[in-house]
């Protein structure tokens, strides 16, 4: 079989399951590092820094780095940094997002006159906020919406994602979201720029058709299913298929 050398990793569903630890994933990565593989954990949540992502690996047991973590909160700076070399921004998001985006010194936070409306997932979201983004998307400014997950699976229940938010403020503005996370093609090649990769030496391994599996179709990288997520082989029997399909990760031959 091809041999991969950049595996581009999920992680609710395919590492952990909100508290709880899939072992196939976590020996995975193990795998991977015992054979010198390079891997980057690619997750569409914007509301943790890279270090909080480190920690929580930790405890599930995976040993990494934050050069190993990469966030649509990554990709948008640089989204916004090739289109403008010193931006104003007006930022709907929690820590994770404000963050790396105010970790630029180009970039700036402005709620009068922003060029960039950025929509992340904000649990304390009020209408103020949302009044103040379709404002300034009205007044020009260009609207990206960090990732189009509708909901958010927590234990049984489905909670709003940030798609949800920003379908609010794409319909009160009249103006569509670009959005960076998976399954968008931007992030991924925006990870792929930032480490100088390939997309034939990639593999994106996820357990969500319609985000990691979608990013791989939409960039042009090969897929790997791991059924210990959202998706079942049910789901998918009448779709175009992933590169590959495991039961979990333990059955991937490295
Ligand atoms: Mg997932």
């Amino acid at each position: 079989m091809k041999q991969y050398r950049m595996f581009l990793i999920d992680l609710d569903g395919t590492i952990y399951r909100g508290k709880e630890t899939i072992e196939s994933g976590v020996n995975f990565v193990r795998r991977l590092q015992a054979k010198g593989l390079d891997y980057l954990f690619l997750t569409n949540n914007t509301t943790r820094t890279p270090e909080m992502v480190v920690n929580k690996l930790k405890g599930h047991g995976v040993v990494t780095d934050v050069n190993h973590i990469y966030t649509p909160c990554m990709a948008t700076s640089s989204y916004i940094l090739e289109r403008k070399k010193t931006a104003k921004v007006y930022i709907i998001g929690q820590i994770g997002l404000f963050n790396e985006l105010l970790s630029h010194p180009e970039i700036s936070y402005d709620d009068q006159k922003p060029d960039f409306v950025v929509v992340g997932m904000d649990t304390d979201l009020t209408y103020h906020k949302i009044r103040t983004a379709v404002r300034h998307i009205r007044n020009g400014a260009t609207f990206i919406g960090t990732n189009s997950d509708l909901n958010l699976p927590s234990g049984d229940e489905l909670l709003p994602g940030n798609g949800s938010v920003c379908k609010m403020i794409e319909v009160a503005s009249g103006v569509a979201p670009v959005y960076i996370g998976k399954p968008s093609n931007i992030i991924v090649d925006k990870v792929l720029q930032k480490f100088n990769r390939e997309k034939s030496d990639c593999l994106i391994v996820g357990d969500n058709y319609l985000t990691d599996i979608a990013a791989g179709f939409n960039s042009g990288v090969d897929t790997l299913l791991t059924l210990t997520g959202v998706h079942s082989k049910a789901d998918i029997a009448e779709k175009k298929q992933p590169s590959f399909v495991v039961n979990n990760l333990n059955e991937f031959e490295l």
